[in-house]
C-alpha cells in the first residue's frame, strides 16, 4: 500500500519531469528563434550584397574595357590589378554570405575574433559609407575564443546595423577588440554616437519582439525585435555575457565578453 509520503514523492517526480519537458521545449524554441533571426539577417544581407555585387561588376567591366582599349602597359597593369582586387572582394562577400546560409550547425572552434569583425565589415562597408557612418576600428591581437563563427557574425551584424540605424544622419561608430586578463575573456565593444536608449526601454531591449522601429527601414533591415534577443541567446550559449550602457542623446555601447578557449590559454601560458 502506498504511503502518503510516496504519494507526495510521486507528485514531486511528475512535477520534475514536467519541468524537464518544459525546459527542453524552451531550449528548442530558443534555437528556433536564433534560426528565424539568422534567416531574417540573411534576407537583409542579400539586399545589401546584391547592390554591392552590382558595384563590383561595374568596376570589373569598366577596367576590362579600359585594359582592352589601351596599349599602354602601365595602364593595362593598373586595370588588371583593379579587376583582381574587385574579384577578390566579390569572392570574400559570397563566402561570408554562403557561410552564413549554410551553417546551421552548433559547432564551435578556436577562432580569431578579429577575422569575424573584418568579415562583417566587408559585408557592411558599402552600407556604412552610404549612411555616412565613420568607423574607428582598433583590434588588439587577442587569444582565440571557442565560437561558432557564423553565429558570432550574426551577432555583430545585428549590433552594427542597429548602431547604424540609431544614427540616421550619420555619425561615429567605434569597434574595439581586447583581452581582459582578469576574467580571461575577449571583449568586443561596439559603441555608437546615436540616439541612445531611455531607461524604461533599456530594460526591454533583449525581450523577443520588443522594437521601437515601425518596420524594416528603406534598406529592408530591422523592425522585428528579434535581433538582440537572439544575440543574447547566442552569447550565453557561448558561456559569454552581453552588457549594454546607453545615454539618451549621447549613444550606446554594447560589450560582448567571450571566454578564451582553453587551448589558447595553455598556449599563452606555455
Ligand atoms: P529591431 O532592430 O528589429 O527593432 P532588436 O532586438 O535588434 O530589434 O532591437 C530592439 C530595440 O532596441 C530597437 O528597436 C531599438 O529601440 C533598441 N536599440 C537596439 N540597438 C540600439 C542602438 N544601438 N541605439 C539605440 N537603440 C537601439
Amino acid at each position: 500500500m502506498e504511503t502518503p509520503q510516496s504519494d507526495s514523492q510521486n507528485g514531486l517526480d511528475t512535477c520534475n519531469q514536467e519541468v524537464e519537458i518544459l525546459r527542453d521545449q524552451v531550449e528548442a524554441l530558443k534555437r528556433q528563434l536564433i534560426d528565424a533571426q539568422r534567416l531574417t539577417a540573411l534576407g537583409e544581407l542579400v539586399g545589401t550584397t546584391t547592390h554591392e555585387f552590382n558595384n563590383i561588376l561595374m568596376t570589373i567591366m569598366n577596367y576590362t574595357q579600359m585594359a582592352m582599349r589601351h596599349d599602354d602597359e602601365e595602364m593595362r597593369q593598373k586595370s588588371f590589378d583593379r579587376i583582381l582586387d574587385a574579384s577578390q572582394r566579390a569572392a570574400k562577400i559570397t563566402n561570408s554570405v554562403l557561410g552564413m546560409a549554410r551553417n546551421r550547425s552548433d559547432t564551435k572552434e578556436p577562432t580569431d575574433l578579429s577575422r569575424i569583425i573584418d568579415d562583417a565589415l566587408v559585408l557592411l562597408e558599402r552600407e556604412m559609407n552610404k549612411y555616412r557612418i565613420s568607423l574607428d576600428v582598433q583590434m588588439d591581437t587577442v587569444p582565440l575564443s571557442d565560437v561558432n563563427g557564423n553565429q558570432i557574425q550574426q551577432v555583430l551584424l545585428n549590433l552594427l546595423i542597429n548602431a547604424r540605424q540609431a544614427m540616421p544622419d550619420g555619425g561615429n561608430l567605434w569597434i574595439r577588440l581586447n583581452h581582459d586578463k582578469d576574467t580571461n575573456c575577449n571583449h568586443l565593444i561596439i559603441r555608437d554616437a546615436g540616439s541612445g536608449i531611455a531607461e524604461e526601454k533599456l530594460r526591454k531591449i533583449f525581450d523577443p519582439f520588443f522594437t521601437t522601429k515601425a518596420g524594416p527601414d528603406k534598406s529592408g533591415k530591422g523592425g522585428t525585435g528579434l535581433g538582440l534577443s537572439s544575440c543574447k541567446h547566442i552569447i550565453e550559449d557561448h558561456q559569454g555575457k552581453m552588457r549594454v550602457e546607453s545615454t539618451v542623446g549621447i549613444g550606446t555601447q554594447f560589450t560582448i565578453m567571450l571566454p578564451v578557449c582553453e587551448s589558447s590559454s595553455n598556449a599563452d601560458a606555455a
